[in-house]
């Protein structure tokens, strides 16, 4: 335990293992730190994730056991059943606890010890620069020492919670800005489930997605397969409070389709869907993942910007251990990378998601019949990338939405606001400096 690590990661989610597996490859000692039996455990939902990011952040394809059936076909539907079908799906269905156990072993078999069952604490300061970690593990507490540490806790930040204010890390994450979320695959009667489909209450090899069938922010999705004899169903949203929570709305779902029956594998949890905090580094520290609140705001997925975010991560890290130092300024170069990048996208639609909050399913259904939602903002969505704004889809909006001004309107304001956020986080600053941060800091735009 006094050993001086090079680099000490807590959390083993698709960020900490590849962040781990990445500096360890570099022949630096690794120390990964994750609460549960083995990384990935409880963690059984499926993701779907962009299928360029592999390659983009130099991480394995998930291997057979972590692939998923991908759709055959994929609509997207209003509460009120207006649909819209999706162009051809840019995210691959991977398994998550399958494809973190592969990471995990990636960063063993790279070199990075790793230890399970102990839960990290938080920090340990040395004056303003974090010097390791203190956790517990069978009821007794234990402290590791690194010249670097990551917190890659996911939602819980067990190490950004307990920095100092001026890092701007230690943020708490609003109700208005979490997704509870739940997905399971489950088995079905297919007698049962094929007259379902007959009777029209559900298809059969057609991923459907709903949205704002509970909350303005939610979504109900399914694909079932009756061939297969399995259905994969997910809800998620701004839910609990007045809505109810992932879990019980999961239970009416079952409540009325009896035809599904035991789970096979799948889990729940909380996602972040706030844009990142405004530094991603301390003295000493980086924060990656949703631990970072780097979640595409309109939908939740937080695996691909996490694997992005530990490959420019890691880079960093190297970097100051080679140039032994550690201070913010050394790692700054993957917070500048990072929040200029996909950080302006995520941001961008922080603000749209923010937006979305102020409307009405009612609205949401309007926008869809109008085309002021279309296939390929869907997409964009998904990529993620900004809306397209070539000017024969705007006019084709106009002149379809121009029943509907005033939704248009809000759209449009919206558009012109996540705008403005994007190229504000496009002009995060280069270098590190107290004043640089705080002028950015100033500038930031409304969401
Ligand atoms: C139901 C559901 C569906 C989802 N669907 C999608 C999707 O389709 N596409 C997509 O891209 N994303 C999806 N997500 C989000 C995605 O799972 C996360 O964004 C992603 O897992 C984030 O990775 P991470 O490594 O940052 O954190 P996590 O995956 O949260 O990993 C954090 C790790 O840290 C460990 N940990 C926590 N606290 C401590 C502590 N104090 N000490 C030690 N270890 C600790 C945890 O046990 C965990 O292993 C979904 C999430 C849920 C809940």
């Amino acid at each position: 335990v006094d050993r001086k690590w090079d680099l000490i990661v807590a959390g083993a989610g698709p960020a900490g293992c590849t962040l781990a597996a990445k500096v360890a490859t570099g022949g630096y000692n690794v120390l990964l730190i994750e609460r549960s039996g083995f990384p990935g455990d409880g963690r059984s939902w499926i993701v779907d994730v962009e299928r360029t990011v592999f390659s983009e952040a130099g991480v394995p394809r998930p291997c057979q056991e972590a692939s998923w059936y991908e759709p055959e076909r994929q609509l997207i539907m209003s509460a009120k059943g207006k649909s819209v079908e999706l162009l051809e799906s840019p995210v691959l269905p991977v398994r998550n606890r399958e494809y973190v156990r592969q990471l995990a072993h990636w960063a063993m078999e790279s070199g990075a010890e790793v230890v399970t069952g102990s839960t990290v604490l938080g920090p340990v300061l040395d004056g303003h620069l974090v010097t390791g970690v203190t956790y517990s593990r069978d009821g007794d507490t234990a402290r590791a020492n690194g010249r670097l540490v990551a917190d890659c806790t996911g939602l819980p930040g067990a190490i950004r919670k307990n920095t100092p204010a001026d890092w701007f890390l230690d943020g708490d994450i609003s109700a208005r800005d979490l997704v509870l979320a739940r997905r399971e695959v489950r088995r079905i009667d297919v007698g049962a489930a094929r007259e379902a489909v007959a009777g029209g209450v559900v298809l059969d090899r057609k991923r459907l997605d709903r949205t704002a069938v509970m909350s303005p922010y939610s979504v109900f999705t399914y694909y079932m397969d009756l061939e297969r004899g399995e259905i994969d169903i997910l809800v998620g949203g701004k839910l609990g409070g007045r809505y109810p929570t992932a879990e019980e709305w999961f239970s009416r779902i079952l409540g009325r389709w009896p035809f599904v029956k035991e789970t096979l594998f799948g889990d729940g949890a909380a996602i972040p869907v706030r844009r990142t905090w405004d530094a991603l580094v301390g003295d000493g520290l980086l924060v990656a993942g949703d631990a970072a609140c780097q979640v595409i705001p309109v939908h939740g997925s937080g695996t691909a910007s996490a694997l992005i975010a530990a490959n420019l991560a890691s880079q960093s890290v190297i970097r100051a251990l080679e140039g032994k130092s550690y201070d913010r300024s050394a790692l700054w170069d993957y917070c500048h990378q990072f929040q200029s990048g996909r950080g302006s996208v995520l941001a961008y639609y922080y603000v749209i998601q923010r937006h979305t909050d102020s409307l009405d399913p009612a609205d949401i259904d309007k926008m869809m019949e109008k085309g002021i939602i279309s296939a390929s903002d869907v997409h964009n969505g998904l990529l993620p990338a900004p809306f397209k704004k070539n000017p024969l889809d705007l006019a084709r909006k106009l002149a379809r939405g121009i029943s509907s001004l005033h939704l248009m309107a809000g759209f449009a304001a919206a558009g012109l606001k996540s705008e403005r956020m994007m190229k504000h986080y496009r002009r995060y600053p280069e270098r590190y400096s107290r004043h640089a941060l705080d002028s950015w800091r100033r500038g930031l735009p409304s969401s």
